[in-house]
């Protein structure tokens, strides 16, 4: 009788999960066709990037698209995503088909921003990035992740502050944003535009972020979700 007991409370259980996760996920639909429809910034040169509605306890958050990842419909779509993607790899053992599929992709800005003077990638100005943190914070909200990686200074310093890269990079950090408790892994921004990550104190530095992003236990979640899968 106790095991009877026990097995509908568990299918209970486990129905109620479904329904919450079916809710999460039309909330997380829902999100994205709205963000697509952004245009609150005139100096933006694209319509916003999304990575889709992917339902996950990990988001990866970074600057803003370069000139590609608008043409090509996905964040990280060109040179700082093939880095991103090889660190995902070699020390998560997840390609990029993977990663796309189980972790979101969220940035401070979701639309290209264009170029300056110099021919760079123009940084999003501070009204940009309060327009666009409305949009971070719902994704906070409807997904109350267990952990962000935060790809790059402009992202790190939406949560933690970062005065240099070497005093953050390499550590996590407990934070609270949108009601919502969670670590942060900062990594530097992995586009080629700065060697920071390749030369000492960065290489190591990002050596030892990248292990606690493979030991965290939202990631090793993963793992085990795509073995069973
Ligand atoms: S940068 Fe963000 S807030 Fe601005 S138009 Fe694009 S999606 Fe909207």
């Amino acid at each position: 009788m106790a095991r009877l007991i026990l097995r509908v409370l568990r299918l209970c259980a486990n129905a109620h999960r479904a329904v919450a996760t079916k809710k999460i996920q039309s909330n997380l639909d829902r999100h994205v066709t709205q963000l697509l429809k952004c245009r609150r910034c005139p100096r933006m040169k694209s319509t916003p990037v999304s990575g889709g509605a992917i339902l996950s306890d990990v988001l990866v958050i970074g600057q803003a698209p370069g000139p590609r990842e608008p043409v090509l419909q996905r964040p990280f779509a060109h040179t700082a995503g093939k880095t991103l993607f090889r660190w995902f790899e070699e020390f998560c053992r997840m390609n990029e088909a993977t990663v796309r599929s189980m972790i979101y992709f969220a940035a401070v800005c979701r639309c290209f921003p264009g170029k300056n003077s110099s021919g760079t990638d123009r940084v999003p100005a501070p009204d940009e990035i309060r327009n666009c943190s409305s949009w971070m914070d719902d994704e906070i909200r409807i997904l109350r992740p267990r952990l962000i990686i935060l790809v790059g200074r402009l992202a790190i310093t939406q949560f933690i502050d970062c005065e240099k890269l070497g005093g953050v990079i390499g550590r996590k950090f407990r934070v609270a944003r949108a009601g919502h408790r969670f670590d942060v892994i900062p990594l530097p921004h992995p586009s080629g535009a700065s060697p920071w990550h390749k030369i000492p104190p960065g290489r190591e530095l990002t050596v030892r972020a990248l292990k606690l992003i493979a030991r965290h236990p939202a990631v090793t979640a993963l793992y085990k979700h795509r073995r069973r899968s």
